[in-house]
């Protein structure tokens, strides 16, 4: 299911299989949370984007509509038109982050929904049962989201249990897949490493997950305010106990420096809200940095965001367009540079295989890693 074809240092060129197609790696997943891609992007704007692998949510998807409705409308795939590879979380973080009284037992979760504060029971049963619904390429295991910073006999115990989950996890994924009305046969199931950022933790919970022969192994609850320093050197701490033939996800990770230094660290698979939150608050990325559309400067400036960019909006649109949109609040604005940032993601990620092929990738970090980053 995946192959590593080429590698420089740590890090790493593959091919991954899966049931809707073939994802070459490094890949940045597309994030449509509630299966739409905020500011007004649908799935049939995504391939013309560049877009290898959708992402969409668990926890959303079955407060509203409900993972029965996906499944009796055929799944997801069919329900947002999307014919390609979707990975789906499992709902984890969003209940740990987002639904209101949560109680956490052995068993799972009990949480009130953010939207109308109906009780609901998750553990990973349920996850994956919803997943499984939904059809994703890829189903996340059940996993505790422990906040950073934790403390050491919290992280310790919540790490167990996520093994646990991920054990219970397993079986049920099986059985689902092998029952003769599933959505997807083929759904694969990544498991997730946890630790918070006691190093100790980590490299213990990886040797223990590695052997219960996953898919792939994401790393989870980094990215989530710590120093990017800690984050970085978890990755270096766990990386030699990921399993080398296993795709390697690091969850919600992040800027495009974070994406090369990740890439470096050894990591396959990122998501990130990032790209469209930037875009729809003026905040776009060139390859010369990051401009602040809204800025009075681009007020008469008719050449496009990126100049180096070919992107459906670059092509076509001037920044003093755009930034009229932007103040006049029309939708137009937010789609339009939602688009333009997507593509500058998915396009990071082409020239950074394309590196990696040519066996320049030291010399694409050295360049990029840093300046992308930049406020210009
Ligand atoms: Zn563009």
């Amino acid at each position: 299911m995946f192959e590593v074809v080429k590698t420089e240092g740590k890090a790493r060129r593959g091919v991954f299989q899966c049931a809707h197609g073939t994802v070459r790696t490094p890949v940045f997943m597309n994030v449509g949370t509630q299966a739409a891609i905020k500011g007004g992007v649908s799935a049939l704007d995504l391939k013309e984007l560049g877009c290898q692998i959708e992402l969409s949510n668990t926890y959303h998807l079955h407060v509203r509509p409900g993972d029965d409705t996906v499944r009796a409308l055929g799944g997801l795939h069919k329900f947002m038109r999307w014919d390609g590879p979707i990975l789906t979380d499992s709902g984890g973080f969003q209940v740990f982050s987002l639904a209101k009284l949560r109680q956490i037992r052995e068993e799972g979760v009990t949480f009130a929904s953010h939207v109308d504060g109906r009780r609901i029971f998750m553990g990973p049963e349920e996850s994956m049962c919803i997943q499984s619904n939904l059809g994703s390429d890829i189903a996340m295991a059940f996993d505790e989201c422990v906040e950073n910073p934790a403390r050491y006999e919290y992280a310790k115990a919540s790490v167990e249990r996520t093994t646990r989950w991920l054990e219970r996890c397993i079986r049920e994924h099986r059985r689902l897949n092998a029952l003769p009305d599933a959505v997807n046969p083929h759904q694969q199931l990544f498991g997730i490493n946890q630790g918070c950022t006691y190093k100790d933790l980590r490299i213990h919970h990886m040797q223990q997950i590695a052997q219960l022969d996953c898919d792939g192994y994401a790393i989870g609850g980094l990215a989530v305010g710590e120093p990017t320093e800690i984050m970085y050197e978890i990755l270096d701490a766990v990386e030699p106990y990921a399993p080398k033939e296993k795709p390697r996800y690091l969850m919600g990770v992040g800027t495009p420096s974070n994406i090369i230094e990740g890439v470096a660290r050894g990591v396959d698979f990122f998501d990130c809200v990032m790209p469209a939150r930037n875009a729809r608050h003026g905040k776009l990325y060139t390859w010369k940095g990051a401009i602040n559309l809204k800025n009075e400067k681009y007020r008469l400036d008719e050449s496009p965001i990126d100049a180096e960019c070919d992107c459906p909006v670059c092509r076509n649109f001037s920044k003093a367009y755009l930034r009229h949109l932007m103040k006049a609040e029309e939708v137009l604005a937010l789609r339009l540079c939602v688009m333009h940032n997507l593509y500058f993601y998915n396009k990071l990620m082409q020239r950074i295989r394309d590196a990696l092929d040519a066996g320049a990738f030291a010399q694409f970090r050295a360049e990029y890693s840093g300046v992308l980053d930049e406020r210009i």
